[in-house]
């Protein structure tokens, strides 16, 4: 290898992956590393599932690419069809499309072109939360909560304004009820809509469960509720961004099931196509489709590779192991033992401050203090240090630095397989303990 490839790191050379086993990965050594985080919350499925190297090959020998500009496909149709029958009500069309920034960028162009086409074109600004992730693609980056990714990439092509995340660990004010934090923190929403002018706003987006940027923090019990209220009071779009947290990673094949609140678009990738193919998927109401076909009759965006046969085939093939396989219900009994486990060895440790998530999304706050909550300093990139030691333990798991106005510690996000056993689990435990002990004892040195 003549290492003219580069990534994101123009430092550092990681091993080389050449083989898949189950929630393992293999590296050109042989050494075999435990999935904790199935990359970034993708390989739902673990690595070389069967089904899915069965319907690749053979929709591969049937039709690898058709341009979505001349021809639909079967398994495209195949898909669209399945993820609205399980869709959260009124959701009613698919958009096709290769990961979750796509769909993200998808959701925000026609959010604008619906509200143009609708005579409503003063309506062009978006509302995030702080703290979000929302993709890499510079509309999505706009939409995103991290002031630091922006930054040296403004102006923005969309005007975002953000308000506070749902975070009770950190938020939450003594004595007050799980409720009434929510219903307060939602209604930063309200208040956001009249500084703007909620004529002026097209959107609001977020995660029912926040991933990367936060470490499977979930929404409060009625805050979703309460942001649908408000979003319908002023006829503003929302939109559930559940690239990371969707496809049944909480339990629940669509995050926001769980919460008994239906968006008016819905993006999912990642665990769609279970790393097996790249993929993303943009779910619409009924009511949006409609303007626009009874408008111009065309969305105003496209890509070569949506709709892909192959993605799609590999998507079809996720959604047949989560049924066939009841993998929901795995993931609800595995991601208790997870969280029981992360408990039991993690509970009483002195410098963790949280242990959180839904389903196989459970995130570990790291604190220098567990009563003040104060956060490890960032200089000593805790998060950097135990995502290593974890590496070289062969356990990969997905940990993030403090990110805003120091309030938000380290943490790591675990996101495995489906799939993953009891002894897998307790070796997940075990290894991202010990990686923390080192890690925390390495910063301290
Ligand atoms: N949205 C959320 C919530 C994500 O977590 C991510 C990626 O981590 C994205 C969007 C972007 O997805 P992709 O990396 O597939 O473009």
């Amino acid at each position: 290898m003549t290492g003219h490839i580069f990534g994101r790191s123009t430092r550092t050379s990681p091993p080389v992956a050449v083989a898949g086993d189950g929630c393992y990965l293999i590296d050109a050594d042989g050494k075999r590393y435990l999935d904790g985080s199935g990359g970034a919350a993708v390989s739902c499925l673990g690595h070389s599932n069967q089904r899915l190297r069965q319907a690749l090959h053979a929709q591969l020998d049937r039709l690898a690419y058709a341009h979505t500009g001349f021809f639909t496909s079967e398994p495209a149709e195949e898909l669209a069809d399945r993820l609205i029958a399980k869709a959260p009500k009124g959701l009613e069309r698919v958009y096709l499309v290769s990961g979750g920034s796509e769909a993200v960028e998808a959701a925000i162009k026609l959010a604008r072109q619906y509200f143009v086409e609708i005579g409503q074109s003063q309506r062009h600004r978006v509302i995030a939360r702080r703290q979000s992730y929302h993709g890499n693609t510079l509309g999505a980056l706009a939409a995103g909560g991290n002031e630091w990714r922006r930054v040296q990439f403004g102006p923005l092509l969309v005007e975002t304004s953000h308000i506070a995340p749902c975070y009770e660990y950190r938020d939450r004010q003594t004595g007050e009820s799980l409720e009434a934090y929510g219903q307060r923190v939602a209604d930063e929403l309200e208040t956001e809509l009249q500084r703007l002018g909620p004529e002026t706003v097209m959107a609001f987006i977020c995660e029912p469960v926040v991933g990367a940027t936060s470490g499977a923090v979930p929404a409060v019990p009625g805050y979703l509720r309460r942001i649908r209220e408000i979003c319908d009071r002023h006829g503003v779009l929302l939109i559930f961004d559940e690239v990371m947290c969707g496809m049944g990673r909480t339990g629940h094949l669509f995050a926001c099931d769980e919460d008994g609140v239906a968006p008016d678009m819905l993006t999912i990738a990642k665990g769609l196509g279970a790393g097996y193919q790249p993929i993303g998927a943009l779910l619409v109401s009924g009511a949006i489709y409609d303007a626009i076909a009874q408008g111009s009759g065309f969305f105003q965006h496209g890509h070569t590779y949506m709709g892909h046969p192959m993605a799609a085939a590999a998507a079809n093939a996720v959604l047949s192991e989560i049924e066939d396989r009841d993998l929901l219900a795995a993931v609800r009994q595995q991601g208790d033992l997870l969280d029981r486990s992360l408990r039991e060895r993690l509970g009483q440790h002195p410098h963790v401050g949280d242990i959180r998530g839904r389903g196989l999304f459970r995130g570990v706050e790291l604190v220098e203090d567990r009563e003040t909550k104060r956060p490890f300093d960032p200089s000593l990139r805790l998060h950097a240090r135990i995502k290593a030691l974890a590496f070289e333990a062969g356990l990969i798991c997905y940990p993030m630095g403090g990110t805003i106005d120091g309030r938000l510690g380290d943490h790591v996000l675990l996101a495995p397989p489906y799939i993953i056993s009891d002894a897998e689990i307790a070796e997940l435990v075990d290894k991202l303990a010990g990686a923390i002990d080192g890690a925390i004892a390495g910063a301290q040195a």
